[in-house]
């Protein structure tokens, strides 16, 4: 990919003073900044690339290397760019600190303020619960800042030693080419400071795992991986950062009596010939109880009746799902002889109704021949 201009990036004319750019990076860097833009990458490149167009750019020097090379000239000599958010604080935390308010050593560090993770818990519920909303309580693990230390690391009473390396910054300058760039101090790991008596609680790393019990409420209506947002209760945040979320998905066990169709609820029944030609009242089971369900006569197996409104709840609406009869008629078996000849005679009767109504056609069709 092409790399932008540096001036375009910085929205700056090619003569602006240093103290223009300056400032235009301010203003992008403010605009970009990932404090401001959580979880938005867009946003994030844009702010590494207006880093990045600074770091040139501000510095007098580098800039008439790049007016004269162009990228070619600045980027051939060790500088590639940088690969995240935590070396931009490194490279101009006296810009932060002036933007932000922060103090160059706790941007510079590790204890600038991290939102906590999302964490993600699946939870089994039966198919009752789902219908019907529930309240279910769960007791999820849960990284939290330690009560002991209050999240520093450190045992009471005792402080972290400022890095000996770093000198409290986190980070070092290294030569690469002409140019010098921020690395992370490899003594103290970007903190600015070192531990030397842990606390015992937390072994020094300023967060415990510990139990929480939570209640969920499951709205009725739910389907199997519908997930439920628990707002701050996924991991705690690093030194004062938000928590994160926690989210539950949901698997539903089947029902040995529903069959779920989206808000819908299907139930099989069957019926016997007999009951499918004269005409039934089926009982039928509904998530409450059970309800008479009218056969009409003449049903056919396969046939599906509709019981509006005995259907699963839509999640946060009055709507309701229908419920579902599907008929099946059952042929006889094992009929006695009395069962038989009856069922001979009914045949009978059939074809003769049949013949009945050939003759019929027939006579009709000849009539209208000869009434021609
Ligand atoms: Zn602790
Ligand atoms: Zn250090």
């Amino acid at each position: 990919m092409a790399k932008r201009d540096y001036y375009e990036i910085l929205e700056v004319s090619r003569d602006a003073s240093q103290d223009e750019i300056k400032s235009a990076y301010r203003k992008l860097a403010f605009k970009f900044h990932p404090d401001r833009n959580p979880d938005d990458p867009e946003a994030e490149n844009r702010f590494k690339e207006a880093a990045e167009a600074y770091e040139v750019l501000g510095n007098a020097e580098k800039r008439q290397t790049y007016d004269r090379f162009g990228h070619d000239g600045v980027n051939g000599n060790g500088f590639s760019g940088f690969s995240s958010s935590e070396d931009i604080f490194g490279a101009f935390s006296d810009i932060f600190g002036e933007v932000f308010g922060f103090s160059a050593a706790g941007r510079g560090g590790g204890n600038r303020p991290r939102p906590g993770a999302d964490l993600r818990y699946n939870l089994d519920i039966t198919f009752r619960q789902a219908a019907k909303g529930a309240e279910v309580d769960i007791r999820i693990p849960v990284e939290q800042v330690c009560g002991r230390c209050d999240g520093s690391g450190a045992a009471p009473g005792s402080r972290p030693q400022t890095c000996s390396q770093c000198g409290g910054s986190g980070t070092m300058q290294q030569s690469q080419g002409f140019f010098r760039i921020s690395v992370t101090c490899p003594q103290c790991r970007g903190a600015g400071s070192i531990i030397t008596e842990p606390c015992d609680e937390c072994m020094g790393r300023g967060s415990v795992i510990r139990d929480k019990d939570l209640k969920v409420r499951i709205p009725a209506g739910v389907d199997n991986n519908s997930r439920l947002r628990l707002r701050g209760e996924g991991e705690a945040g690093m030194f004062g950062g938000p928590p994160g979320d926690l989210y539950v998905v949901l698997r539903v066990e089947p029902d040995a009596v529903f069959e779920r169709q989206g808000q819908n609820l299907l139930i099989r029944r069957e019926i016997s010939f007999v009951e499918a030609a004269l005409g039934h009242r089926l009982e039928v089971p509904t998530l409450d109880d059970p309800v008479n369900l009218e056969i009409p006569k003449g049903a056919q197996s396969g046939e599906v009746f509709r019981l509006r409104g005995l259907g699963l709840p839509h999640p946060g609406s009055s709507h309701q799902g229908d419920l579902l009869v599907e008929v099946r008629v059952k042929t006889p078996t094992n009929m006695n002889k009395r069962q038989e000849e009856l069922l001979r005679e009914f045949s009978e009767i059939e074809s003769k109704k049949l013949s009945t109504k050939v003759k019929g056609f027939f006579k009709k069709t000849k009539d209208k021949v000869m009434g021609e």
